[in-house]
């Protein structure tokens, strides 16, 4: 494969319209795309019938609107190209209003309450900034149209309208601001760069494990011996078996214009991580919900499994999804770099303030932003950013800050001659200085910022569109402070009385330290930082007064699309408990019980209670056999008692805070079986099989 060749060859790409459309028409869409523009109406027909040549040439024969509904993933539904002709011959037809716009029948897709089934109608709209492609099977192939997905009265029924909503604002507000400090710009775009953690098992084994398959993490399971003790897996050779799949995974990915660049063993035995290149966040997202899409069934020809979830297996590291994130003008001002003239690093600076105030006063919405039901377990365990969020700046950004607040500085070249470092080298300190600590949720690293906390399986769109709009909300703060400050003082001296006063009220949100220790979580309540432990409670934040106002005036979520977001969370949080429980039983009652107890047939146990007649072993597993089965019993009422009950809400609070404990009290008892039993009686593959043996 040749990458150059191979890149974005499945995509309707700037070079395929330049060359399949009129110059005009050309300069239009390549205007829309590059400016976010809404589509001109006009020149649909020329585009519609552009890409369907394109395509009838690739082999397509159905196209799709490809969008991200509420119940996350993505969804599609395929048309053909086919139309017959009044006197009866067929023909390809693909026409404007099918490119643009397409009504699913989509009265199955959660709505959270905005819509009742009966006026279920929703429609899809062309999002033409987010390219046109194919993905193709043995015998044809399928054309992808990336949409918004939204009801007739106009509410967002899926991710990406919202996250679009975001861009919007964070371009609207920072342009604001810039315009104060003396920057014109076309257009300021947030980039994300996705750092994607997965788990690739062999896929015999997983065939072999209900839990996986129905759960996507394994509910039973003794830790392995080994697990990753011996630290050797990370950056370690990747086997060739999985460079045989990276391989087919990124050629795949480069024909849909992916533009993949990085691929390593993680820390656990069978996790790795890729990375693309960073793009605007809409393309990122889109990106990487397509990523997540091609590598199931590419991990299946090669006979392995891909897990996304947060924490397949107990005792080893569980996978996260490192969220790079940063401002910048189309022109190419990276707003988190801090550049080496003296204009730019006070602006730089005054960026960093923006975000600290942000997060200060609405880390707890970035909490809800990794709200997922696999993050629980990740979350906190030593392995993962804890569930306070803070921010990570370094020694240098936090020296300059501290002497900021501290100093009577109303000058950059006083400040500079102040410190032990020449200001100048900034950018280079940052870079190699900023990238150590890797125990914070929220780390600056060097021009960007890494928000790690986020769940390997989430849609990124969330994440995004949040951090968007609390740091469009500070930055709308930050220009009103601004204007009245420069009313009676310099711009410069203006900035830095700026910077002085968010930081003041901030700084309580930075922490260098280590994220992951016991001495942090008494810290931070001490400072006030609120610690959500579950998704449960992380997801009620998004549904307070203040949050609801928020998003309004920034206007990416209305009140109701919020609440029916929230809805949609609550419902598969449940949900997704009571089947982890029924699992977890049907286990244990087709399985479990029945391999123990032909086991005790064979070694003589013949009944459970009465223990004294047993000698030691009989007695330690018929002792054992009568706690599984008292748990066992315990959690069967306590799902069904769950179950019962209607109220979504209820549901997911006792899921969270009941049946998922219960589930955990069974884990060793029932490892105390899986490694007491002779392996060919046991009935499912262990940690030590899916972990080690390959
Ligand atoms: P690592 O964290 O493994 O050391 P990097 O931090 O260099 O790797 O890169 C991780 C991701 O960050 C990549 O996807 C990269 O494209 C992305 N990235 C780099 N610069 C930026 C930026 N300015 N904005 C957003 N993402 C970025
Ligand atoms: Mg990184």
């Amino acid at each position: 494969m040749q990458i150059r060749k191979t890149f974005a060859k499945n995509t309707f790409n700037l070079d395929v319209m330049r060359e399949k459309l009129p110059g005009k028409v050309f300069e239009k869409l390549k205007r829309t795309i590059q400016h976010g523009e809404n589509l001109d109406t006009s020149i649909a027909e020329a585009v519609a019938h552009a890409i369907k040549e394109w395509a009838l040439d690739q082999g397509v024969t159905h196209f799709a609107h490809w969008f991200h509904p509420l119940s996350r993933g993505t969804a599609e539904k395929h048309d053909s190209f086919l139309s017959i002709h009044e006197n009866g011959g067929v023909f390809e037809r693909f026409s404007a209003s099918q490119l643009v716009q397409a009504e699913p029948d989509a009265s199955s897709f959660p709505s959270g309450g905005i819509r009742t089934t009966f006026e279920a109608r929703g429609y899809t709209a062309w999002d033409s900034t987010s390219p046109v492609f194919i993905i193709s099977g043995e015998n044809g192939g399928t054309l992808f149209i990336p949409s918004v997905f939204i009801s007739y009265s106009g509410e967002a029924l899926d991710t990406k309208t919202p996250l679009l909503r975001s861009m919007k604002t964070l371009d609207r507000e920072t342009k604001k601001l810039l315009d104060l400090i003396g920057i014109r710009t076309e257009r300021v775009i947030s980039n994300l760069g996705p750092e994607q953690e997965f788990f690739l098992i062999d896929r015999d084994y997983y065939l072999q494990r209900p839990d996986l398959i129905l759960t996507g993490r394994t509910l039973i399971g003794g830790e392995s011996p080994r697990g990753q003790k011996l630290e050797d897996h990370y950056f370690g050779t990747i086997p060739s078996r999985v460079v045989t799949f990276m391989r087919d995974l990124e050629e795949k990915a480069y024909s849909l214009g992916i533009p993949l660049t990085t691929r390593h063993n993680e820390v656990a035995p069978r996790q790795y991580e890729i990375a693309p290149i960073y793009e605007d966040t809409n393309l990122g997202t889109d990106h990487n919900h397509l990523l997540m899409e091609i590598m199931p069934d590419i991990a299946r020809s090669h006979g392995l499994e891909v897990l996304f979830h947060e924490k397949p297996f107990k005792g080893i590291n569980g996978s996260g999804k490192h969220n790079n994130w940063s401002i910048q003008t189309v022109e190419g001002i990276n707003l988190f770099d801090p550049g080496d003239d003296y204009d730019s690093q006070l602006r730089f600076m005054l960026f960093i303030s923006v975000v600290l105030n942000a997060i200060m006063k609405n880390g707890h919405l970035l909490r809800a932003a990794i709200a997922a039901p696999g993050n629980d377990f990740r979350l906190g365990a030593n392995e993962a950013p804890p569930a306070i969020v803070s921010v990570f700046l370094g020694s240098t950004i936090t020296d300059i800050l501290d002497r900021i607040e501290s100093g009577d500085y109303n000058d950059w070249e006083s400040l500079d001659k102040s410190m032990e470092i020449d200001l100048h080298e900034l950018p280079d300190l940052l870079i190699g200085n900023t990238d150590r600590n890797r125990t914070s949720p929220f780390a600056f690293t060097g021009n960007k910022f890494e928000f790690r906390a986020v769940g390997s399986s989430q849609s990124l769109s969330i994440p995004n569109l949040i951090l968007n709009t609390i740091v469009s909300s500070s930055i709308t703060e930050v220009t009103k402070l601004l204007k009245k400050k420069m009313k009676t003082m310099e711009k410069n001296v203006a900035i830095l009385e700026v910077i002085k006063e968010l930081y003041s009220k901030s700084k309580n949100i930075v922490f260098n330290g280590d994220n992951y220790s016991q001495d942090w979580v008494v810290e931070a309540e001490k400072r006030g930082l609120p610690n959500l432990r579950t998704s449960f409670d992380a997801l009620q934040q998004l549904i307070k007064k203040d949050s609801i106002k928020l998003f309004e005036k920034m206007e990416v979520f209305s009140k109701k699309e919020l609440i029916a977001r929230y809805n949609v969370d609550i419902h598969h949080l449940g949900t997704l408990i009571l089947i982890e429980g029924n699992t977890l039983l049907n286990m244990l009652d087709s399985e479990i019980v029945p391999a123990i107890l032909e086991y005790f047939q064979i070694i003589g146990i013949s009944e459970v209670s009465g223990l004294v007649s047993f000698d030691k072993i009989k007695g330690n597993h018929a002792e054992m056999f009568e706690e599984l089965y008292t748990k066992l019993t315990e959690l069967r009422e306590l799902v069904t008692e769950v179950k019962s009950q209607d109220d979504d809400v209820e549901i997911a609070r006792r899921g969270v805070s009941e049946i998922r404990p219960a589930i955990e009290e069974l884990r060793p008892i029932v490892a105390y079986f899986e490694r007491n039993l002779p392996s060919d009686l046991w009935p499912y593959p262990t940690y030590v099989d899916i972990l080690h043996r390959y």
